[in-house]
């Protein structure tokens, strides 16, 4: 066959193939358009999941009627100016329409605010019809029917109705957060309406905007961020590590107000919560960045949602980094919606009462009240030095207490805190405690759980969540200072495993040596562990090497060697800490406590519950109707 130049048609449907990849992508390029006409009001109607019908209608700046046929011919936009290194809008291509129209049947009808009336346009299938008048107010009307008839093929691959409307109602809400001054309103015969009513550009009200989308309880569970970094700024919000999702779905970031799915930011944001999640929950997250439209590319994909950084190393390292100091700031905040629950299993049989119980308005057991806005624990305030606890994180906190000299290597044992040297405790008479943030433990109950009692409140700590952050701590601290103390084992143990994961323990072995893990190749299909660290004692070294395995199968793609490094941490930790079912003596509860407030971030374990709640005196008074 001869060499042939294809058709219009063809060469649209062509690029509609690469944009237009199901309904929910043509409601982005509809809305993106009148977003660039700087439209206050959007209303998008589907029906059919949108394969049907899709309408959206905009109060913005309009086509004038001469332009209307260029705005359906391929390449032709009044957006790029002179520069693909300067997109300041959200369309550049000049290709939406024209795609859009090759397969399916359009029409745009626009009025714009100089122009008497309106005018109409139609493609079908991308044969052009003519232009004629038509009643409208400003503003500019999309309709989209009968999306890929032309094309049967694309046709098939639709999803149900269902999913395809829920695409939609996504595609709306990402790019609603980063207009929250825009109207938005989603409806039709296959959904329940979606009203977003606009707000305004300040930080308060981007974050009315982002409630009005994740829902109310979004703000309360969440912190601020706000960092900057050589010209990249990152605003944004997010949650707490309480406050968390299965999926990913709810993570939403913005380039220049542009909706991007990034592998990048993605994993940023699982290194940055890495300390404080389990690997199978996400952070809720809501993230701005703006920076010199030069140094990002946009025009990596027809789709646009794809961008590359010039320098994706301080974007990563902007994003890590902003988030683990807000969390760090937040200190010891946990999920206010727990609360709730909390309180009303706390509160007596409302029947036997003839009051119905007290007030709950008033109650507030959560320690996000204490620590709202400012660093949770303050170490300052407890009323003496934290105890040498027998593990390493002593060591950290004698260094910022300026005396890391004395060698400890005996008080490395860490599997016991039984032996914990409690001297400061005994010596205290417990009445001075109560100053302390977290007071002087009175009882252990269900062999788990700390009572301790402060000057105004009722302290409760989960001992096994809180010693395993502590170890967690420590060991973080440990890798960075020196390598961790082991013990020969007298016998190495074999452990047979997949080659792969052999071969992967294998090439972390050096970095297991400084955790005091000391592991070899043994054969095929095996290794040899010769050593354990020593603050682990009696462990379950099997099962340690297998979720040591795992973790490394899992991360090794997408972490730095920092955050591989701390979650083999959390995992060591939450196989050494103390297990419940554990009886402590007093003093060990009470050095439990004081190491508690002494280490930054131990309000929450490493699966970012929190290690401790706290029931205000007067709250329980109201319980019982004293107040
Ligand atoms: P692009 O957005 O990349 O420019 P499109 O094919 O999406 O390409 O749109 C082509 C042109 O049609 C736009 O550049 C714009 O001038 C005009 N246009 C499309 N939709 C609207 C709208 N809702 N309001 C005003 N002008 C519009
Ligand atoms: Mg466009």
């Amino acid at each position: 066959m001869p060499i042939r130049q294809l058709s219009e048609t063809m060469i649209n449907q062509i690029a509609a193939g690469e944009v237009i990849e199901r309904p929910a992508s043509v409601v982005k390029e509809l809305v993106e358009n009148a977003l660039d006409a700087g439209a206050s009001r959007v209303e998008i109607v589907t029906s059919g999941g949108g394969l049907n019908l899709i309408r959206v209608t905009d109060d913005g700046f309009g086509i004038p009627e001469p332009e209307l046929a260029l705005a359906i011919a391929r390449h032709c936009t009044s957006k790029l100016v002179e520069d693909i290194n300067d997109i300041r809008s959200l369309g550049f291509r000049g290709e939406a329409l024209p795609s859009i129209g090759s397969v399916s049947r359009l029409s745009i009808r626009s009025r714009t605010a100089s122009g008497d009336s309106a005018a109409e346009i139609g493609i079908e299938g991308g044969r052009v019809l003519p232009v004629r008048p038509a009643a409208s107010n400003r503003g500019t009307t999309v309709e989209v029917r009968d999306l890929f008839f032309a094309t049967p093929a694309r046709l098939k691959f639709m999803k149900g109705e269902r999913a395809e409307s829920s695409a939609t109602s996504d595609v709306v809400k990402r790019i609603a957060i980063a207009f929250p001054s825009v109207r938005f309103t989603l409806a039709g015969t296959d959904r329940s309406t979606l009203e977003l009513p606009a707000t305004d550009d300040s930080p308060e009200g981007s974050l009315r905007r982002v409630a009005q989308v994740m829902g109310a309880e979004f703000p309360d569970n969440s912190i601020p961020i706000d960092a900057m970094r050589e010209g990249v700024h990152l605003t944004g919000h997010v949650s707490i590590p309480s406050f968390t999702r299965a999926n990913a779905l709810q993570q939403y970031a913005y380039v220049n107000g542009r909706p991007v799915r990034d592998k990048l930011i993605a994993g940023a944001i699982r290194g940055a919560f890495a300390d404080v999640l389990p690997r199978d929950r996400h952070a809720v997250t809501v993230l701005f960045l703006s920076l010199d439209p030069a140094i990002v590319d946009v025009n990596v994909h027809p789709a646009k949602a794809d961008v590359r950084f010039r320098d994706p190393g301080l974007v990563r390292g902007l994003i890590v980094g902003a988030i683990r100091q807000a969390l760090a700031d937040a200190g010891i905040r946990s999920a206010t919606t727990g609360a709730a629950g909390m309180m009303a299993a706390f509160r007596p049989g409302a029947a036997s009462y003839g009051h119905g119980g007290p007030a709950n308005g008033h109650l507030s057991y959560d320690a996000a009240y204490r620590a709202s806005g400012s660093t949770g624990f303050d170490p300052s305030r407890s009323p003496q030095r934290p105890l040498d606890m027998q593990f390493e994180g002593a060591d950290f906190v004698r260094a910022r207490n300026g005396d890391f000299d004395e060698p400890d290597q005996a008080a490395f044992d860490a599997g016991s805190l039984a032996s914990a040297d409690a001297r400061a405790s005994q010596d205290m008479p417990a009445e001075t405690l109560l100053g302390a943030v977290l007071g002087a433990a009175r009882a252990q109950v269900h062999e788990n759980y700390i009572v301790a009692q402060t000057s105004d409140s009722l302290i409760i700590v989960d001992q096994h969540a809180a010693h395993e952050r502590l170890v967690y701590e420590a060991l973080k601290n440990a890798l960075h200072s020196r390598p961790v103390p082991s013990q020969m084992l007298l016998l190495p143990e074999i452990i047979d495993l997949p080659e792969e994961d052999a071969e992967r323990l294998a090439m972390h072995s050096e970095t297991l040596a400084r955790f005091g893990l000391g592991i070899e190749r043994f054969g095929p299909g095996a290794v040899a562990v010769r050593e354990t660290p020593s603050m682990l004692g009696e462990t379950n070294v099997q099962q340690l090497v297998r979720d040591l395995a795992d973790e490394i199968a899992d991360n090794d793609t997408v972490e730095t060697l920092k955050e591989r490094l701390d979650k083999i941490a959390a995992t060591m930790a939450c196989h050494g800490s103390v297990r419940s079912g554990r009886l402590l003596k007093a003093e060990e509860m009470n050095a439990l406590l004081r190491q508690m407030e002494a280490t930054p971030g131990s309000g929450t374990c490493n699966h970012g519950r929190p290690t401790y709640i706290e029931l205000k005196l007067a709250d329980i008074e109201r319980l019982f109707g004293r107040r």
